[in-house]
Formats: C-alpha cells, structure tokens, sequence
C-alpha cells in the first residue's frame, strides 16, 4: 500500500513534494463531511453562491503567477501555457458564477394544472483529473458542479497534485464552506475507485485514459452513478491542396507538440492531399527545427518534458528504430526529453498512426481526394478533435460535419474554449464539458405537477 506519493519534477528529476495518499476510509469519511457542506451551500441564496465563486475567482487572479509557478514544477509545462492555465481557471469560476443565477427550469402547457420543472443539485461529485492539464481539467469539472449547487470531491493524479491542493486552499479562503471542495490525492485504484464505488457520491466525473475510463464507467454501471468521460484522442490535422499551404504548415507543429504532445486534442495524423504532400513537408521541416525545447520556466520555451520516465519509455516504444521522417532537438542530461518527431512513409493501420501515443511524434500520412480524407480521418476508435484546412467552405463545413469527433477547427486548431461544449465521439468519451450548458450537467430534471382542477 503507498502511503505518499513522491511528485517530481519532470524537467530536472528532482523531488518536489510528497503528499500523503488518501486511502479507501479517508474518501468515506471525506463523503459524509462533503454531505453535510453540500447541504448549507445549496440552502444559500444563488446570489451569495455566485459572489463566493466569484471571490474564489479573484483569488486564483492574485495567486496566478504561483499557481502557474507549481504547474511548471509539477508537470514541466512551459510557463506561458502554465500562465493561461491559472487564467483558465479563473475564467471558468467567473463564467460559472454567472450560471448560478440563470439555473432557471420550466414552465410546461399541461391540461388540468401547472408543470414545473427543477434543476435540482445531484449532491456530492467526484472528478477524477489527469496530470497533462492537472489545472484546467480539474476546473472543467468543479467550477459547473459547485455553481449548480454541489459539492466536489476531486482526486488529482498521482503525479500533479499541487496546484489542486493549493486551489482547495484558495476556495477556503474565499470563503465557500469547509469541505465543500476537498482535494484527495491518492492512487487511482485506491482513492480514485473509491470515489467510484461510494454510494454518497452521486456523479463521476472522469478525464484520463480510454482504458482507465472504461473500468469507471463499468464500476458506475452498479449503481447508475452519473459520469461524463472524457478520454483519449488520436486526432486528425487534414491539409487540403487548395488551401494556405505556408499557414497550415506553420501552425502544424505546435499542434501536436503543445504540452510536449501529452494533449488529448493533439493533431497527431497529418493528411495532406497527394498533389500538395512535398510543398508541405517542406514547409513543414524547418518549421519543427525551430521549436524551442527546452527548460520550461524560460519564457522563450515553446516544448518542455515528458511528464516522467514510464511515459518517456511509452512514447520511445512508438517509434520504430527505421522510421522514415525528421526530428528537431532537445535537451541532454536530466529530465524526461524526447524531440519533436514527424514519421512519414508509416501504414496507416501501425499503432504510431492508429494509437494514442501521448507524446511529440505525429505521422503524415497522403490522401487523394476528400472522401479519402474523411475515411482516414475516421480510421479510429477515437474522435475527440480535428483540423480542415482549406479555402472552399463548402468543404470546410462538408469535412468538418463528416469527420466523427466533437470538436473541429477550420483553418486553424483551436484550443479548448470555455464558452462552447467539449467532449468525445466513440472511445474519446461520453458526455460534455463545459459550454453554456456545462451546469445543467450538474443536475437532475424534476418535474411537478401541480393540479388546478380538485
Ligand atoms: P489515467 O487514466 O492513467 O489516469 C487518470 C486519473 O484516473 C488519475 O487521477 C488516476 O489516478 C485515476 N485512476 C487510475 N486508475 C483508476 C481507477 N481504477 N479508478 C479510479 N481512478 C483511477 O490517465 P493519465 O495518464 O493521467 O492522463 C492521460 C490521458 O488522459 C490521455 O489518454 C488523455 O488523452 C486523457 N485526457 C483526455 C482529455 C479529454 O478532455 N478528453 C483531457 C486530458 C487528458
């Protein structure tokens, strides 16, 4: 049984913290007092819920360079990503607090009386975040949870649990109830699955690995718990001949190296129409040689390392020793690195091209013509993200509505945004985040009926 876990930093392999592990008797005792928190939250008025949300917003503001400063250390995100991933969590409270208020239900036509329906609080969350965005992800689910009344238990992962301790601690201060978000770091099949077979905790919410995800939503299945899964990706970057050729294979790169590749959105399938294949990599070389892989906390840094070395072996495993295609640098000495890495001449169907690799190498692969594309785009379990390149919209939108993933950019690969809904076809999950209807997925419809007529 592990009783702490040892969080490292990935950029220089030097221990940063340890923190104990939450066991199985914790999570339970942590249920009941979030019970109790949730109780007194959803009995204040909306507006003072959605001050204290706001408060806790403008606390994370003032702490953002030292909430940024821990994702750095923890995950060796570059600074400027760790920057707007503080940010994003400010943004997220303050969108969120200005549900609290709007949460309205209905008023249905019905014969013999009056129907009315009720967003009511599920009552006690569990989220369940991964380490490649610990920030964001973490927010994605608590901040709608918490606006639509609810109180949250979030277990972090093993590897990133500092910036989610220290938000719990910025909540606190800002003076939502005690317990109401608590942090549980711990192991996966021991806090994390206890989260998932607590009857007290009525909706799972689980962003992690597709194999991971699976076993969630069996052990949910048991009491048909709640659950949004948002999991795995292995998406497509389609290049079409008529489209800005020099732009698309300028903004190629960070797509797929961003966060070091560990992206759930990553474009990591390249699909160039044959007859503009050779101008793009051409393009396409020098713009990977120039990315800036390096220490993290250099503002210059474009690429930092691998969150450890089990993922660092992972992602080396992908890499066929005689692959075709070119890499840029990184880094010698300590630390998780691998180099920005473009395989060309793979099959289409080899596990580098079909498979998550949760690191900096992506494949190009050719296409002839758009029905083409879009078989290949679709060549996948998954289907969480996706880029169209090209100057006729027509086939922008054609391709956009026939590529299976939840989340297309056109001419351009567009971060997760706050505003609109996030989420997976197939095997990339089940379920949305957030979007304008990101707190409504935080409660049960009920309706009543009321008779007029006796
Ligand atoms: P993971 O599945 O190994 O772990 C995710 C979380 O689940 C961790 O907190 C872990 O401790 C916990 N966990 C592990 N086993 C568990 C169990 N049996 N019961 C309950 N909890 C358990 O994933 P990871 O390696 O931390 O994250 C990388 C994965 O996350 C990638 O596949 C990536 O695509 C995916 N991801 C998806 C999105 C999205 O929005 N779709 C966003 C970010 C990451």
């Amino acid at each position: 049984m592990i009783h702490e876990h040892r969080v490292i930093n990935p950029a220089t392999e030097e221990l940063v913290a340890t923190v104990p592990a939450t066991t199985a008797e914790e999570v339970g005792a942590a249920v009941t007092r979030a019970t109790t928190a949730q109780r007194t939250w959803a009995a204040l008025a909306p507006a003072d819920r959605a001050r204290l949300l706001r408060r806790f917003a403008v606390l994370v503001d003032e702490h953002a360079e030292r909430l940024a400063g821990l994702e750095v250390t923890e995950a060796g995100h570059t600074l400027g990503n760790a920057r707007w991933e503080a940010a994003n969590v400010r943004d997220l409270l303050d969108y969120a607090a200005g549900g609290v208020e709007r949460l309205t239900g209905r008023q249905i036509p019905v014969p013999g009386g009056i129907d009315l329906t009720f967003l009511e609080p599920l009552g006690v969350v569990g989220v369940i975040a991964p380490w490649n965005f610990p920030m964001p992800v973490a927010a994605w689910g608590t901040a709608p949870a918490l606006a639509a009344g609810n109180a949250v238990l979030l277990k972090p992962a093993e590897t990133t649990p500092l910036t989610a301790l220290r938000l719990a601690g910025l909540a606190l201060e800002a003076g939502l109830p005690e317990h109401l978000f608590q942090v549980l770091p711990g192991a996966g099949d021991v806090a994390g699955s206890a989260l998932v077979a607590h009857p007290g905790v009525s909706k799972i919410v689980f962003t992690g690995s597709t194999r991971v995800g699976k076993q969630i939503m069996a052990g949910c299945a048991d009491r048909v718990k709640r659950l949004t899964l948002e999991l795995g990706g292995k998406s497509p970057n389609i290049v079409f001949a008529d489209a800005d050729i020099e732009a698309a294979a300028a903004a190629a790169p960070m797509s797929f190296l961003d966060n070091a590749g560990q992206d759930c959105c990553a474009r990591t399938r390249i699909l160039v129409q044959r007859s503009a294949y050779d101008r793009f990599l051409e393009l396409l070389v020098p713009a990977v040689a120039s990315v800036v892989v390096g220490d993290p906390s250099d503002e210059k840094t474009q690429m930092g390392p691998l969150i450890s070395r089990a993922q660092l072996e992972r992602v080396r495993g992908y890499v066929p020793g005689d692959a075709d295609g070119f890499r840029g640098s990184s880094p010698t000495g300590p630390g998780f690195w691998f180099p920005p890495t473009v395989l060309t001449g793979i099959a289409p169907d080899a596990p580098v091209a079909t498979e998550e690799v949760f690191g900096p190498v992506a494949v190009v692969l050719p296409f002839d013509d758009e029905d083409d594309a879009v078989r290949l785009a679709n060549a996948t379990d998954h289907g969480l993200a996706g880029s169209v390149w090209t100057r006729d919209v027509g086939r922008a939108l054609r391709v956009s509505r026939a590529v299976r993933a939840g989340n297309l950019s056109v001419n351009s690969h567009s971060a997760v945004r706050y505003w609109t809904p996030f989420g997976g076809y197939g095997q990339s999950g089940l379920g949305r985040e957030l979007g304008p209807d990101a707190l409504a997925a935080f409660t049960e419809t009920k309706n009543v009926f009321i008779g007029t007529e006796a």
